[in-house]
C-alpha cells in the first residue's frame, strides 16, 4: 500500500494558494537549496515522520471540512510522492475540495503526468537558470542526500527542463502563482527575470511573488554558505523595477 511520508500538517492556511487549506509538509527533496527555511524536510526519512495512507489522509482532510477550500502539498518536494498524490487527489476531487501542489519544477514531466492531471494548480518556485543552480540547489555541502541522483539534477542545470516545465503547466492553465527568491551572486538575477518575463508574456494575471533571500532562522552552517548573497533593499526593489519594465503584469514583492 502507498504510504506518504508526512512531516507536518496545517489544517487552516490562507498562505498556500487562494482560500482557506490544510497544508500538507511532505518529508524529502530532490534538492538542497543553502537558503531552505524548511531544510529538516530534505532527507527522505527523519525522525518523528508519520507514514500516511491515502484514507487517513482522507480523514484527517474531511474533518477539516467545511472550513477549507482544498488542500496543498507542499514540501520537501511534493512531486516526488506523484503516485500517492495522484490517488488522494483523485479522492479528494470528490470531496469537491480542490488540489494545489507547490513545486520546485525540477521533475520529470512525462513520469508525474498522471499527477498534473488531477492538480487543480501550481504554486511555482523558479530556483534560477543555468550553473549557478549547482551550488544554489544541488550542493553536496551540508547533506549527504544520495537520493539526488546527478544526473537528474544536470538536466535543468543544461537544459532548463524546470523553465520547460513551467512553460507546459501555463500552456495547461494550471499556473496559480510564480515565486522567485532573490539571492546575489549566484546567477544573472536579470537573465532569470528576463526568462520569467519571456514564459508569462501571454498570462498576465499570472503574479510574480519576487522575495528578497534573508538568513534569520536558519541553521548556521547554511548562513555560512550565503555570506554575501543577501540582496541590500535598493537591489532588490531595483529586481522588481526591472521585472515591471520586461513586462511582468503582477509584481508582489515580499522584502
Ligand atoms: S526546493 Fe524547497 S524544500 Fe527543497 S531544498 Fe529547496 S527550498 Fe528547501
Amino acid at each position: 500500500m502507498l504510504t506518504l511520508p508526512v512531516h507536518r500538517i496545517i489544517p487552516f492556511s490562507n498562505v498556500e494558494g487562494i482560500g482557506n487549506r490544510t497544508s500538507i509538509f511532505v518529508q524529502g527533496c530532490n534538492a538542497n537549496c543553502l537558503y531552505c527555511h524548511n531544510s529538516e524536510t530534505i532527507p527522505m526519512t527523519a525522525e518523528g515522520i508519520r507514514n500516511y495512507t491515502v484514507q487517513e489522509l482522507l480523514d484527517l482532510i474531511k474533518g477539516n471540512m467545511p472550513f477549507i477550500r482544498g488542500i496543498t502539498v507542499s514540501g520537501g518536494e511534493a512531486t516526488i510522492y506523484h503516485e500517492f498524490l495522484t490517488e488522494l487527489f483523485r479522492d479528494v476531487h470528490k470531496l469537491g475540495l480542490t488540489c494545489y501542489v507547490d513545486t520546485n519544477g525540477f521533475f520529470d514531466r512525462q513520469k508525474i503526468q498522471s499527477l498534473i492531471a488531477e492538480t487543480d494548480k501550481f504554486l511555482y518556485d523558479v530556483k534560477g537558470i543555468g550553473e549557478g543552480l549547482k551550488r544554489l540547489c544541488f550542493t553536496d555541502v551540508l547533506l549527504n542526500n544520495d537520493h539526488r541522483a546527478k544526473g537528474f539534477q544536470q538536466r535543468f542545470i543544461e537544459t532548463e527542463e524546470h523553465m520547460l516545465n513551467l512553460e507546459h503547466l501555463l500552456t495547461e492553465g494550471r499556473i496559480e502563482e510564480l515565486r522567485l527568491v532573490h539571492i546575489k551572486g549566484l546567477y544573472d538575477e536579470k537573465a532569470v527575470v528576463r526568462r520569467i518575463a519571456e514564459s508569462l508574456s501571454a498570462y498576465s494575471e499570472i503574479p510574480l511573488k519576487l522575495i528578497r533571500m534573508h538568513v534569520r532562522g536558519l541553521p548556521k552552517e547554511r548562513i555560512q554558505f550565503l555570506k554575501g548573497t543577501v540582496p541590500k533593499v535598493s537591489e532588490f526593489d531595483a529586481l522588481a523595477k526591472y521585472a515591471k519594465s520586461m513586462g511582468i503584469a503582477k509584481v508582489l514583492t515580499i522584502g
